[in-house]
C-alpha cells in the first residue's frame, strides 16, 4: 500500500485559505516520544509556523531532532515543539496521589 504521506506533510491553514493546492510542508524539526512525533514546521511560502503531534507510521520520513541549529535559526519553533512534547508527557501521566 501507498503511503500517501511519508514525510508528515502538513497543511499551512493561511496558504490553505490562499491557494488550495499548494504542497503541504514536510517538518522541519520533530521529538518521538512513544509511538508519537511531535513535528515542527514552517511555511516555506509565508513563513507561519505551527506545531502538531502525529501517531508515528513505521517507515516514514521523521525531521530531525531540534538541536543547536534549530534552537539557533527556528528558536521560536523549537520552544514550541519542546513544549507541546512537555504537554503530551503531562497528559499521559497520572496525578500522583497525593497531589491536590
Ligand atoms: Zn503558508
Amino acid at each position: 500500500m501507498t503511503d500517501l504521506n511519508p514525510r508528515y506533510g502538513d497543511a499551512c491553514d493561511p496558504c490553505l485559505i490562499r491557494i488550495a493546492d499548494r504542497p503541504a510542508p514536510a517538518p522541519l524539526i520533530g521529538i518521538c516520544d512513544g509511538d508519537a512525533l511531535i513535528a515542527g514546521y514552517r511555511c516555506p511560502a509565508c513563513g507561519h509556523q505551527w506545531v502538531t503531534t502525529w501517531a508515528l507510521v513505521p517507515g516514514r520520513t521523521l525531521p530531525p531532532e531540534p538541536g543547536p541549529a534549530a534552537v539557533e535559526h527556528l528558536p521560536e519553533l523549537a520552544a514550541r515543539v519542546s513544549e507541546l512534547a512537555a504537554m503530551n508527557r503531562a497528559h499521559r501521566t497520572p496525578a500522583r496521589p497525593d497531589a491536590n
